[in-house]
């Protein structure tokens, strides 16, 4: 038995070891994917609740590794965020979807609205408003029909310098959501701080609504204080109709998920906008 508890433990050890190698090879290679164009970004449709048409889409990035294929954002953002790299690729991002939406605008959407997940480093370490207004600037896109996404946790990481540079932000005019809201430890009257417009329902909630009643009164909660500080609410991870009539029955504005389409391409996303 104190053998195989060894061998467990040399194999775990290996295995962590493994796992490290892999990480810090990644580690390297997340440095060249920009430079190698190795990023795309996805787009997933966010509909509006009482009528189902498309209003916009989130950015989502993917990366296509030369040797590991696809790897999922949860994955290497963390990565990118501890080496700070995520600012260079936040950039890209930014500039990647407004160029997009811009496309889409002049193709015949000019109402379509464009959300970009931002993370902590980048809003609070690099000069985030500034880039935001040259983004917009040489895309030509109008402020109105972007949006940035922050987390609920990572407004609560540096409170005092996030409310000020969302403010920057809002004189820009650009729209500001909260991120998986209900995941951290925000009661909402703090959310009341932070100027933002809109707050996104965690996906865990939504997906436990047929089963849970528990998630039921915090998705109910949460959109009711929301409307009573002014902010639209957001679904997302609704993948079933029942999810799907519970929010828009309890007055969500917005719903995205699987049911209404995963993160695709761009050229795939313009064939899904032409048919609805
Ligand atoms: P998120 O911002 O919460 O994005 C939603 C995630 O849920 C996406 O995963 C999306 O593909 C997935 N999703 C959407 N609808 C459904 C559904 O109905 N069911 C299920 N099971 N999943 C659904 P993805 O694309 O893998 O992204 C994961 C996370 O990586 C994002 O979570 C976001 O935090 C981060 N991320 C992605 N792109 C960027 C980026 O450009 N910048 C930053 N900073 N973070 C990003
Ligand atoms: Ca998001
Ligand atoms: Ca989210
Ligand atoms: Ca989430």
């Amino acid at each position: 038995a104190k053998a195989d508890r060894k061998r467990g433990l040399l194999f775990f050890s290996q295995q962590m070891k493994q796992d490290q190698v892999q990480r810090s090879e990644l580690e390297s290679d997340l440095r060249n994917a920009l430079v190698n164009a190795e990023f795309e970004v996805y787009y997933q449709p966010k509909v509006s609740a009482t009528d189902r048409t498309i209003i916009g889409a989130e950015a989502l990035l993917r990366w296509h590794h030369p040797v590991r294929g696809m790897i999922a954002p949860t994955e290497f953002i963390p990565l990118a965020e501890k080496q700070g790299i995520i600012v260079e690729i936040g950039a890209w991002v930014l500039r990647q979807a407004c160029q997009q939406a811009q496309i889409w605008h002049d193709a015949g959407y000019p109402f379509f609205q464009i959300a970009v997940n931002v993370s902590a480093v980048q809003l609070t370490e690099s000069d985030f408003s500034a880039v935001l207004s040259k983004t917009l600037d040489e895309t030509g896109l109008n402020a109105q029909s972007l949006e940035i996404e922050v987390t609920e946790t990572s407004l609560m990481t540096d409170v005092e310098l996030t409310i000020s540079i969302l403010e920057q932000i809002k004189m820009i005019g650009v729209g500001i959501a909260v991120d998986d809201f209900g995941t951290g430890y925000s009661s909402l009257n703090y959310l009341n701080m932070f100027p933002v417009d809109y707050l996104k329902i965690d996906r865990t909630f939504v997906k436990d609504l047929g089963t849970s009643s528990d998630s039921k009164d915090i998705t109910l909660s949460i959109i009711n204080m929301a409307h009573r500080l002014h902010l639209q609410v957001v679904a997302e991870g609704v993948e079933t109709e029942v999810q799907a009539t519970f929010m828009q029955e309890n007055a969500c504005e917005y719903l995205q998920g699987y049911l209404f389409g995963k993160p695709v391409p761009a050229d795939e996303f313009t064939v899904l906008l032409s048919h609805k």
